[in-house]
């Protein structure tokens, strides 16, 4: 039984497509994907030995190797430009899918569909498609076993069209969460202000205040916008 946070990204997958998944692990994603008939053929691309040696035994087990490849390399270098037609990466903080995403682009001309599932900092992911001509097109936030995650779709097109004129808000919270506000997605901004609260704390007893000071300025302006998400505009 697939995990909810995967059964999630699964089905943001168009039917009959051919998928890369990055950071791919014990290969659940394209097996479960391949095998409902959803992915058509897939690439499980993998940069460590241990889950590589997983994925291979898995899609063995499985059956599928007609279907899914399984590649040792870093990101978007297991694929090559036009090979597939969605990429899921998922499971990873937001600062190293965006990295992927960036280091691989060239990799990405003839795909259709990013499914992104960050489990951390996902505004950083926000700010690389607005950047990079990518146009949100559905955001899920849920929870499983106690923690939060963010489930981004895009496709290429009109980037800026999900922002309104609380830019900075969206970015960090999500412009689709943010109109929703779901108890997960308060749950969530809640927990994230209470920990930089106790950031704040921290850097009054900092060494150097003058590196504090400056810390200081950036957990304000972020505890500002995550209370305008969670109250509203202010
Ligand atoms: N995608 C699976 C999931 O969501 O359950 C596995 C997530 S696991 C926490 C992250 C995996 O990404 C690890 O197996 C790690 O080896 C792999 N990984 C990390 N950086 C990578 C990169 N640059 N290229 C390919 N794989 C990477």
């Amino acid at each position: 039984q697939l995990s909810k946070r995967l059964m999630a990204v699964a089905s943001r997958i168009p039917a009959g497509a051919v998928i890369a998944d990055i950071g791919s692990d014990h290969a659940y994603l394209p097996c479960y994907a391949v095998q409902r008939g959803v992915a058509a053929q897939a690439v499980a691309g993998e940069v460590a030995d241990g889950p590589l040696q997983a994925a291979k035994q898995q899609v063995q087990a499985a059956g599928l190797e007609e279907k899914i490849a399984v590649r040792k390399g870093n990101g978007l270098e297991v694929i090559a430009a036009g090979e597939v037609d969605c990429v899921t990466i998922a499971g990873m903080g937001g600062p190293l899918i965006t990295s992927i995403l960036n280091e691989g682009k060239e990799k990405l001309v003839g795909v259709k569909r990013l499914v992104l599932q960050p489990n951390l900092r996902a505004d950083h992911i926000r700010r690389w498609l607005l950047v990079n001509g990518w146009q949100l097109i559905d955001e899920e936030i849920m929870e499983e076993d106690g923690k939060i995650y963010e489930i981004l779709t895009a496709e290429q097109g009109d980037a800026d069209k999900p922002y309104g004129k609380r830019k900075e808000v969206e970015l960090l919270t999500g412009p689709m969460l943010l109109a929703e506000k779901s108890d997960v997605f308060l749950k969530k901004w809640r927990r994230e202000a209470d920990q930089l609260e106790v950031v704040l704390e921290n850097l009054k007893k900092a060494e150097d205040q003058q590196a504090a000071d400056q810390k200081r300025q950036s957990v304000l302006q972020e505890l500002q916008l995550i209370k305008e998400a969670i109250n509203g505009e202010e």
